[in-house]
């Protein structure tokens, strides 16, 4: 290259050091998507981050970026006819509000910035257009599996096609009720919409970053890349980069860490539903009672206002504190991946959203799954039947049902086998991550792949 050509494409590099990110507003993306912001950081790259008034991250923590709010219609909306009580219904509400806010903030900080891309969560697939309309590049970041996609284009959208690639014998694995427990954070169609235009500007955009790494989710990564003609990231498990993360919206009860200190070593089983879903009365009680037979220590996260009708412990059966005594420690919220990497922890009760699950393959703890809705039921599916790392407890079980189970995965001999995958799957993580492993290179492409934009 002459010298001409060399400075160019240094100046170019250079230019190349900003970056727009903009999050979904709740927890289980506000968190991968700081995370990956501090990644970039660490990177050289400068971070804006634009998001909604609603569920505004926690600014304070970041002082290495700059933050900038856009309104996204959700205090201003009169319709009554409006449902907004599910995840999805305000997600796609706004899809629609944000555009014109967006739209002119971006166009506004473009004049006095040089931005390398944008980087938005998969479930903003409105900014696909704008990003374009402005000719600025977009990447995509999917905050869960990468098999999800597969899965929900396949079942949720009728393509065919995937029965085709290296996933086919994952696709079998999921049943009926799998794929009905994905519609029920919402409605149907509300769902279907999303996923369809998620899908759509995903495979418009430049490229996608996924929150998991290649050994993890091989024939996924194999039969995205034959659909979608854009290159794929898997650079996860993102928080392992670096210590605990500090994006919770939530303010955490640090005194779940001393309470395990007295614990012996691998005998709790942490439990945790994350950060939206919603349980009945009976099903909570029915909690509690499994909990009560396992005979074993437990953490339980109750987030205020995850029973139903209730603000807090109010339905917890009575007795049940008498009978567990000592045993157990409910909390309102804890600082989940320092509780999952405590070396009390013997397994994970858990709702299987992406993050938990993630950051429990990352600490080689067993799941005890019960999944509700979204990508929950694909999670556990591969949980128990694909790494095999996790049993399987549902609604319909009785309560001491409930208590073997949660037994079985921290003690009895069953659960050997799934202690050991655990373990090793733990094993393959922090090699993965290692200077030549996959994340580790798929993040060096990344940041060159950015650079030559
Ligand atoms: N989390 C936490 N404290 C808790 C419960 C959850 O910090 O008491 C965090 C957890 O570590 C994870 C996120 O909240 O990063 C939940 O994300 P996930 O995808 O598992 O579930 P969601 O909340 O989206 O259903």
């Amino acid at each position: 290259m002459s010298n001409q050509g060399q400075a160019a494409t240094m100046v170019s590099r250079f230019n190349n050091r900003t970056l727009v990110l903009f999050p979904l507003p709740f927890q289980g993306h506000i968190n991968p998507m700081l995370q990956l912001a501090n990644i970039l950081y660490t990177k050289g790259f400068k971070i804006i981050i634009i998001h909604t008034d609603f569920n505004s991250p926690n600014q304070s923590n970041y002082p290495q970026f700059t933050f900038r709010s856009i309104s996204d219609g959700l205090s201003k909306s009169k319709d009554e006819s409006l449902n907004l009580e599910t995840v999805n219904n305000v997600i796609n509400f706004m899809n629609k509000s944000c555009i014109e806010p967006f739209t002119i903030f971006l166009a506004k900080l473009l004049e006095v910035e040089h931005a390398a891309c944008l980087i938005t969560d998969s479930l903003w697939p409105f900014t696909q257009s704008v990003a374009d309309s402005l000719k600025l590049k977009r990447i995509v970041l999917r905050t869960s599996s990468m098999a999800c996609v597969p899965v929900y284009a396949t079942f949720a959208l009728g393509e065919k096609s995937y029965f085709k690639t290296a996933i086919k014998e994952e696709l079998a694995l999921m049943t009926e009720n799998d794929i009905e427990k994905v519609y029920k954070g919402g409605s149907e169609k509300g769902n279907k919409e999303l996923i369809y235009n998620m899908i759509k500007e995903t495979k418009a955009s430049s490229g996608i970053i996924f929150n998991t790494f290649k050994e993890l989710e091989e024939p996924a990564l194999l039969a995205i890349s034959q659909d979608f003609k854009i290159p794929s990231f898997p650079i996860g498990p993102f928080h392992k980069y670096f210590p605990a993360s500090s994006s919770s919206l939530l303010e955490q009860d640090r005194s779940s860490i001393s309470w395990l200190d007295h614990q012996p070593v691998s005998s709790v089983v942490y439990v945790s539903f994350g950060s939206i879903a919603q349980m009945g009365e009976a099903e909570f009680t029915k909690m509690a009672w499994g909990l009560a037979y396992s005979k074993q220590c437990f953490l339980w996260v109750v987030r205020p206002g995850s029973v139903s009708g209730c603000e807090w412990l109010e339905s917890l059966p009575k007795g049940f504190m008498e009978e567990v005594g000592e045993r157990g420690c409910i909390v309102k919220w804890a600082p989940q991946q320092e509780v999952l990497a405590h070396k009390a922890i013997g397994s994970f009760w858990t709702h299987n959203g992406w993050n938990s699950t993630l950051e429990s393959i990352c600490e080689g703890v067993p799941m005890i799954c019960s999944p509700c809705s979204y990508d929950q039921p694909i999670n556990a599916r591969y949980v128990t039947d694909v790494w095999k790392i996790g049993v399987k407890v549902d609604n319909k079980m009785s309560r001491e049902e409930i208590g073997i189970a949660i037994k079985r995965a921290i003690t009895e001999k069953e659960g050997e086998k799934i202690r050991q995958r655990s373990k090793s799957l733990q094993e393959k993580v922090n090699q993965s991550m290692q200077k030549g492993g996959s994340a580790y290179q798929s993040l060096e492409s990344l940041v060159e792949y950015i650079l030559s934009f």
